[in-house]
């Protein structure tokens, strides 16, 4: 066993405060990291708060992890001490179900074990995710990390706002001749904007946020829609081919629908405490259109993600925050005011609390 340090929420209204744990020793087949940098996902915030009612407190949240390997057991053959490396939203599965074998750990038939929240694959246990120092992680669940050292704080949202993204736009084929929307300018939403121009689709961002066009056509968008404009939204009735809908609040899915065409679909990733008023049928029969939904990616596909964003010079746009200014982020993205990505310096935990940095 090894002492963690870490930041936690100890029920759905505490703010999050400095918490220690203890971490496994690392066992044959672990890698030990140092952790670098950590994103701060909304589900973080949904978590933290219980508002998907499966929190197990204490709650150490985060999932998109980059750091230094320190130690590595003897059955590891993939990494070394001094590896740069990634841990995203999963550490262990049940490797032997049917969609673990077709890399597809995120839909494991037992339950994959989440970076945090658990459940730790046999024991049950809780898990603590990436506002901490270091992590103990199977070697199966540990990325590979190719972006030079100057971009790896903004690497690490690419563990669960790329993947995210990267994986329905792959599933639905998104490429050159589409017409893709991305919905809701956020973490995930600017991943995606990103990810899919990169693909070579013609991409369309819808924003409730007037003040992100600019820095939609800058990311990457080929045109910027506020969804809210009624007239700007009919203007594109019937015309995508697919739209990645990354909103974490419940609204009106019909205005997103009608702008399928024939066969269109659109997936759901954002994953609203409530649900979304229900989408009214003819809309979706009329143009045999289709809603579906995403779960982050296997591990696979992550490293294939990790190594396309590298080759395509794709990292996050980041905001850089101090541990002790996670509740301010947290409010902040509530607000969607995340430009557009929080990651936390980890050094700001090693190296004590200090003045707030972050504007509120
Ligand atoms: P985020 O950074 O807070 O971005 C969400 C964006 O949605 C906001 O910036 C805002 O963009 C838009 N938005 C917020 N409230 C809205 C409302 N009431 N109506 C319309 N648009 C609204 O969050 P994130 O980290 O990208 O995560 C988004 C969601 O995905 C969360 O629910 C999260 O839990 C979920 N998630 C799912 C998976 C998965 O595997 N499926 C993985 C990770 C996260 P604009 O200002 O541009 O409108
Ligand atoms: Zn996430």
């Amino acid at each position: 066993m090894t002492q963690a340090h870490g930041y936690a929420a100890t029920s759905p209204t505490t703010p999050l405060a400095p918490f220690s744990f203890e971490r496994r020793a690392p066992g044959p087949q672990d890698v030990a990291i140092d952790i670098l940098h950590c994103g701060v996902c909304h589900s973080d915030l949904h978590t933290a708060r219980n508002e998907w009612q499966n929190t197990v407190y204490p709650s150490v949240p985060g999932h998109e992890i980059v750091g230094r390997v320190t130690a590595v057991g003897d059955l590891v053959s993939k990494f070394r001490p001094g590896d740069i490396v990634g841990v995203g939203c999963m550490v262990d599965s049940c490797q032997h179900c049917a969609p673990c074998d077709d890399g597809l750990e995120q839909y494991c038939d037992n339950g994959f074990t989440g970076t945090y929240n658990g459940p730790a694959q046999g024991t049950g246990a809780n898990t603590f995710g990436g506002y901490s120092d270091h992590i103990v992680v199977r070697e199966q669940f540990v990325l590979r990390v190719s972006h030079g050292e100057a971009d790896l704080a903004a690497v690490a949202p690419l563990l669960c706002a790329g993947i995210t993204t990267y994986s329905p736009l792959r599933q639905w084929k998104v490429g050159p001749g589409h017409k893709v929307g991305i919905v809701g300018l956020g973490g995930l939403g600017h991943m995606g904007v990103k990810i899919a121009a990169a693909m070579g689709a013609r991409v369309v961002l819808f924003t409730t946020s007037p003040d992100k066009r600019e820095d939609a056509l800058r990311l990457g968008a080929h045109e910027v829609v506020v969804s809210k404009n009624p007239d700007e939204m009919a203007a594109h009735a019937g015309s995508f081919d697919f739209i990645l809908n990354t909103v974490a609040a419940p609204h009106d899915l019909d205005a997103f629908l009608v702008l399928l065409k024939l066969d269109g679909t659109m997936t759901l990733v954002g994953a609203p405490a409530s649900p979304h008023p229900s989408p009214t049928v003819f809309n979706l029969i009329m143009k045999r259109r289709r809603i579906a939904g995403s779960l982050i990616g296997g591990i696979r596909e992550t490293q294939e993600m990790l190594d396309f964003c590298a080759e395509h010079g794709i990292v996050s746009d980041i905001e850089p925050i101090r541990i002790e200014d996670i509740e301010t982020a947290y409010e902040r993205m509530l607000r969607s005011d995340v430009k557009y990505r929080f990651v936390i310096d980890m050094d700001s935990l090693r190296h004590g609390a200090a003045a707030s940095s972050v504007p509120a």
